[in-house]
């Protein structure tokens, strides 16, 4: 506690970010997580910006899951996987990722940032090449960065960028290379061109690696993730995943591929040996989820009918979104101050969203996304259209 300077160096920094308007204050709920939220101050929102694709986070079915696993396990294991902290229900919910997401077998983290932290180093190093879209999630790149392996970078979702890089690679002689992408991008709602990305793999030798964060529950016809949707199951050397966002949304994550790949992990991946084993009531949960989205794509067809009914409605409003199919909409405003105006605006009126600025998305394209969920009704997405329309009129965003 004697070097004063130090705290009066990071209070000037938190000043300086309040100054910026880059500050991130947290939301505090006072109810559990679901279409409708209650705020602190009891106020009844409609939550538009939850990665709770299915609804399952608030669910009572995925809590009588993770109640009845924590009955049987207890709370929790005091321990990391390979000392005593394996349960029966760890080895089924890695049996059934695999089944799910089609590969042979699978191994869980306590999230997906540790799934992304811990898979590059114990698989490569110097002689190899990772190949990665520009806008890969952070722990993407931090696993990165743990890793010895030369880092070539490519355009988001630039095919002929990627091809470029891979040929450089393959000319600076590397031994193995690995292409490495999010499934799908979570600021545009883009979704990564896999067919193509898998033909040149094919075309170079190359690995491929997917995070499924955005993605694992609902995307392809039956939920099954990206790999399905296009067409390439089976194709895919790594899928990462988080239990965090559809699949339930309480925490964990994995890394899924072939055997070999996962024995490795098992025995050198930092986050997987250092770190205690994921709370076996949300391993029985996530088995549940699993289970329960495998028989019907009930809430998959929901979301995406809520997704399409949303995205039709809001351009016939009048404002602009960015093109596509997933249940991220990002909703252009453009200018900063006109996205903070209008994030806090749609708050007063009972809708939860968040605005994006810059340095999270380039200058000159600030927007609210919108994050839709199978738990939304008809008439909660009339109630927010409704919102956006008076909000958007206000602020001259709209037309009358
Ligand atoms: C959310 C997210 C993660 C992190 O997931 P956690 O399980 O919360 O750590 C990793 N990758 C992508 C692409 C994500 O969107």
């Amino acid at each position: 506690m004697s070097d004063q300077a130090f705290y009066s160096s990071l209070q000037q920094k938190l000043a300086t970010l309040k100054d910026e308007g880059l500050f991130k204050p947290e939301r505090v709920l006072a109810s559990r997580q679901g279409a409708e939220v209650v705020a602190q101050d009891g106020r009844t929102l409609i939550n538009m910006c939850a990665n709770n694709y299915l609804g399952l986070s608030g669910d009572v079915e995925t809590q009588k899951a993770a109640a009845a696993a924590l009955e049987k396990y207890g709370y929790g294991l005091s321990s990391v996987r390979f000392i005593c902290g394996t349960q029966t229900v760890h080895k089924e919910l890695e049996r059934a990722l695999s089944n799910f997401l089609g590969t042979e077998d699978t191994i869980l983290y306590a999230a997906a940032f540790d799934a992304n932290g811990g898979v590059f180093e114990p698989l490569f190093d110097e002689n190899d090449a990772i190949i990665s879209d520009a806008l890969n999630h952070a722990s993407i790149i931090d696993g990165v960065r743990l890793c010895k392996a030369a880092r070539y970078r490519y355009a988001n979702n630039d095919m002929a960028d990627l091809e470029k890089q891979l040929i450089a690679a393959t000319e600076a002689g590397k031994r193995h290379k690995i292409i490495v992408t999010d499934g799908v991008f979570s600021m545009d709602g883009t979704i990564a061109q896999l067919d193509k990305i898998v033909e040149l793999a094919e075309k170079y030798g190359a690995l491929t690696m997917i995070d499924e964060s955005h993605a694992s529950g609902f995307m392809g016809a039956t939920g099954r993730g990206t790999h399905e949707h296009c067409g390439v199951i089976g194709k895919i050397d790594i899928i990462t995943g988080t239990l965090g966002k559809a699949l339930g949304g309480a925490m964990g994550g994995f890394t899924s591929g072939k055997k070999e790949v996962i024995e490795t992990l098992r025995q050198k991946s930092r986050p997987y040996l250092f770190s205690n084993t994921l709370a076996p009531m949300i391993a029985g949960a996530s088995l549940a989820v699993l289970e329960r989205i495998s028989k019907s794509t009930e809430l998959r067809d929901r979301l995406h009918e809520n997704t399409a009914y949303f995205r039709k409605e809001i351009e016939r409003i009048g404002f602009t979104i960015k093109p596509g199919t997933h249940p991220v909409v990002p909703v252009m405003l453009f200018e900063a101050p006109v996205a903070q105006k209008f994030a806090a605006r749609m708050f007063d009126l009972g809708v939860l969203l968040s605005g994006f600025f810059y340095p999270v998305v380039p200058m000159g394209q600030s927007r609210v996304r919108v994050q839709l969920s199978a738990a939304h009704t008809r008439e909660q997405l009339d109630t927010v259209l409704k919102a956006f329309e008076q909000a958007g009129k206000e602020l001259g965003i709209i037309k009358n």
